[in-house]
């Protein structure tokens, strides 16, 4: 390291509505992330209401703990926002409106089609006097940084698409520059879905047990489990042969699993193959109340591939957009493999598409028979080669039902096109 002494940070939140339960504290979660990954590890989070002893104290708290402190929030132009006044007083750094700030909160304004700048946004130019501005791409407040007796104290706004512009374009590349130790983290991560966490580790088993480096960390979540390596590399090298070499292993060991590495989406990984093999596809969606459609038309440019969504969440719905046959529907039930497959058929031959997806299945509390349990989700896929079904049996709550069916049958998309029977990979 150059200039700064320590490797660890302390991050405030600021903000009565973090305390009250009211918004839910991501910004925490996402700058210690993005800290640790290149290095810096997070000692403390503190939150703090929206009040000026409350912030001094935090403040004093953290530059105590370390000699990097990122906040958030309390940088907008209403009264409650008192952050930037509290840490300037705190630093004994008076307040100045920056010209250059000042023309470009001005510019926003005037972009917007405002003729004037309301007098309270002249606030959001003032900055904490020597204090670095780092302008806002996405909104008015700019992000500020204090350095007081080696102490590195930025302050970013809380509205969370602001802080993570701010933390990507300006934090961490300046933090990566003065951290200038000759090393730096490098990590890769190898994202899998349709396995549990205990599964996948045993089944890595052959390939990690003995291994120290690179770290591995396995992260589950609702929808899979992502496996993240991280090694210590010289500064300027972009690969790690350690890293290569694991990675290499466990795609041996789980290749069926993993959909992608880093930030790759199941819904960009089938975009991408289905860009490949020049499909569209349609989907009918019963339990999953289009949230399979949602995360389809996540990625941008979908409209290249998905022709339609439709929730048919009625038998009649079923009968009538499908042409599920209504008998079918009478004997088998609304979810039964058989509805499923007509589902998928009926959604494909009516959109004129390569590729139909269905969903059906019960996602509670209520609905379940003796035979048909709460969780019980049947989807189906139909294209050139033919219609196939996969039964699932979830379990949770009916949020997490539901997530998990459309999980699965995004997985079943993305393992449909990579089955080398039936499409050239
Ligand atoms: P502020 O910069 O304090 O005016 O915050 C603006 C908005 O950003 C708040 O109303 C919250 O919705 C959101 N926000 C602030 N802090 C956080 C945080 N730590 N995590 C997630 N959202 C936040
Ligand atoms: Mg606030």
């Amino acid at each position: 390291m150059k200039d700064l002494t320590t490797d660890s940070a302390v991050i405030i939140t600021i903000g009565n509505e973090l305390l009250s339960g009211k918004t839910v504290d991501t910004n925490a979660a996402f700058i210690a992330r993005r800290l640790a990954e290149i290095g810096i590890k997070t000692r403390r989070t503190i939150t703090v209401g929206d009040e000026k002893r409350e912030i001094q104290w935090g403040v004093r708290e953290a530059c105590s703990a370390a000699k990097i402190i990122v906040c958030t929030g309390g940088l907008g132009p209403t009264r409650d926002d008192i952050s930037k006044h509290a840490v300037a007083e705190y630093f004994g750094k008076p307040l100045r409106v920056d010209r250059d700030q000042l023309r470009i909160v001005e510019q926003k304004f005037r972009s917007l089609g405002y003729k004037e700048m309301p007098k309270s946004n002249i606030s959001q130019a003032e900055v904490p006097e020597g204090a670095v501005v780092f302008s806002n791409s996405k909104g008015t407040a700019p992000g500020l940084l204090i350095i007081d007796k080696g102490t590195y104290f930025f302050m970013l706004p809380g509205v969370p698409v602001e802080m993570k512009a701010l933390m990507k374009e300006d934090v961490i590349p300046y933090l990566k520059k003065r951290l200038d130790s000759g090393e730096t983290v490098l990590s890769r991560t190898i994202r899998t879905t349709g396995i549990g966490e205990s599964k996948l580790a045993e089944l890595l088993d052959p390939a990690l047990s003995t291994l120290k480096d690179p770290e591995v960390a396995f992260l589950p979540d609702l929808f899979g489990v992502d496996v993240r390596l991280t090694t210590k590399v010289k500064s300027k090298s972009k690969l790690s042969p350690k890293i290569e070499k694991i990675e290499k292993e466990i795609l041996k060991l789980a290749s069926e699993y993993v959909f992608g590495f880093d930030d790759d989406t199941l819904e960009s990984v089938i975009g991408s193959l289905l860009i490949k093999h020049n499909l569209t596809i349609s989907i009918a969606e019963s339990c999953t109340g289009g949230l399979v459609g949602n995360r389809i038309t996540d990625s941008p440019g979908s409209s290249a591939y998905f022709e339609r969504g439709v929730i048919t969440y009625s038998n009649n719905s079923k009968v009538e957009l499908l042409g599920v046959d209504p008998d079918v529907i009478e004997n088998k039930g609304a979810v039964s493999e058989e509805t499923a497959i007509q589902m998928a058929e009926g959604i494909k031959i009516r959109s004129r598409c390569e590729m139909g997806l269905s969903i059906t299945g019960i996602a509670g509390p209520s609905g379940a028979t003796t035979t048909k349990p709460v969780g019980l989700v049947y989807i189906a896929i139909s294209d050139g080669f033919g219609t196939s079904v996969k039964k699932l049996q979830l379990r949770g709550d009916r949020e997490r039902i539901k997530k998990q069916a459309a999980q699965a049958a995004l997985n079943l998309i993305r393992i449909r096109l990579n089955d080398k029977n039936l499409y050239r990979n």
